[in-house]
């Protein structure tokens, strides 16, 4: 369920508008507002789960076939050949927004091509 004053709860629901990449019953994909390259996208379930570790049993088997989705429509939209995917788990992992959510990044040659961990 929604979560008051979460605002990608917010953005799930439609009250605040975003760019939309991707969009099934559960999950909904938008742009980073901050993006650390061309195409960096946000996955979310819809429901508010803190993090990964609380997720259901439904969304967290949905997770991994929406990311590859959505990965593939990156992929095509910026004419890249892989992708970065990151998920900052708690807060003394980096996570600031206390909505799970998946990084991607979709990646190409000549922009860098080092691993997440080597950016
Ligand atoms: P994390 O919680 O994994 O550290 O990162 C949160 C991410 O959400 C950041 O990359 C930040 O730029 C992004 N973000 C924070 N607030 C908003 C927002 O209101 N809209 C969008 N599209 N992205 C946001
Ligand atoms: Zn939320």
């Amino acid at each position: 369920m929604e979560k008051e004053e979460c605002i990608f709860c917010e953005i799930a629901n439609g009250k605040i508008k975003v760019e939309k990449i991707y969009e099934n019953e559960d999950f909904f994909a938008f742009y980073d507002a901050n993006p650390i390259g061309e195409g960096h996208t946000l996955i979310i379930p819809k429901k508010h789960f803190d993090s990964l570790m609380d997720l259901d049993k439904d969304i967290s088997l949905g997770y991994i076939p929406v990311i590859r989705e959505v990965a593939d429509i990156l992929m095509k939209k910026y004419n890249a050949a892989g992708f970065n995917i990151l998920l900052n788990n708690g807060k003394v992992a980096g996570q600031i927004i206390g909505h799970v959510h998946f990084h991607l990044l979709p990646r190409k040659k000549g922009n860098n091509n080092k691993g997440f961990l080597f950016f």
